[in-house]
């Protein structure tokens, strides 16, 4: 598949889960990818390899997202190595869940700083280079938690939600330069993130999946996907919502 053929996109948090299945798939369209990690350099240079010897060309590259000095870095070294950013999918993320009685304040702030703040400097830094080629599309993914909430995470709901907001806001300030701001809300995919729920809550939760089965990396890759391609040219603001029908 050539859909996005010449295309250059960062992926934040590509190292591990989602952001990695994301990476492939756009690299498998014919993208080259910035691949983005935080802490975990092998598996980033294990992504790097799977798509160079799939005969695609990426780059990996440590930042730290949600600090404003190396999310701006992520994008200058996009931009020395392959002279622009066409994609940017703000995926990086991660959980401190407690009832509130129990969260501390740093469980807040942190979770906010990796999920929200990091996906507002990300897109800060890449506007400017996408307003001059005329051409951009930023993907935010998001959660179904940020539009039906749940108990135990109002930190990592809020900061979920909050991205929907940013997704629209932005949308709206850089549509006149054709660049696209969408979001995808995935719905429970086992990795990292969700695979110590408890055995009772996930089957629990599988009854209120209508599609009957858990989302896989794939699902929201190729959502993702679509939303970067040129065939969603007339789709921004909008939050697709990949979740076998559990929010609807
Ligand atoms: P994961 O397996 O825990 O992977 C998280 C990724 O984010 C890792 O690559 C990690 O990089 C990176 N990361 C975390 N903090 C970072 C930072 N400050 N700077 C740069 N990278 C950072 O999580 P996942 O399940 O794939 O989730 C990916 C996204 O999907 C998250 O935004 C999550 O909220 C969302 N989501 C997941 C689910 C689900 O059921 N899994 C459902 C809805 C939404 P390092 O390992 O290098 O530190």
């Amino acid at each position: 598949m050539s859909q996005l053929k010449d295309k250059i996109a960062v992926v934040t948090g590509a190292s591990r889960g989602i952001g990695r299945g994301i990476a492939l798939e756009l690299a498998n369209r014919g993208a080259t990818v910035v691949v983005n990690y935080n802490s975990s350099a092998d598996a980033a240079n294990e992504v790097v390899e799977t798509i160079k010897s799939n005969g695609g060309e990426a780059l990996a590259v440590q930042a730290d997202v949600a600090d404003e000095t190396q999310a701006a870095n992520l994008i200058k070294a996009t931009t020395a190595a392959y002279g622009r950013i066409d994609i940017l999918v703000n995926n990086a993320g991660t959980t401190r869940d407690n009832v509130i009685m129990m969260m501390k304040p740093e469980d807040f702030d942190f979770v906010l700083r990796t999920n929200l703040r990091s996906a507002w400097l990300c897109a800060k830094a890449a506007i400017r280079a996408m307003m001059r080629k005329r051409y951009g599309r930023i993907i935010n993914i998001t959660s179904i938690s940020g539009i039906m909430g749940n108990a135990g995470q109002s930190n990592y709901s809020a900061s979920k939600a909050g991205l929907i907001g940013l997704t629209k806001s932005l949308a709206r300030e850089v549509a006149a330069r054709n660049i696209t701001v969408n979001a995808v809300a995935p719905g429970f995919v086992l990795t990292d993130l969700t695979k110590d729920l408890p055995e009772d809550v996930t089957n629990q939760l599988n009854e209120h999946i209508p599609l009957g089965r858990w989302g896989t990396i794939e699902d929201v890759a190729y959502a993702t996907a679509f939303l970067a391609s040129d065939e969603a040219a007339y789709i921004t603001g909008h939050v697709l919502v990949v979740d076998g029908g559990m929010a609807m």
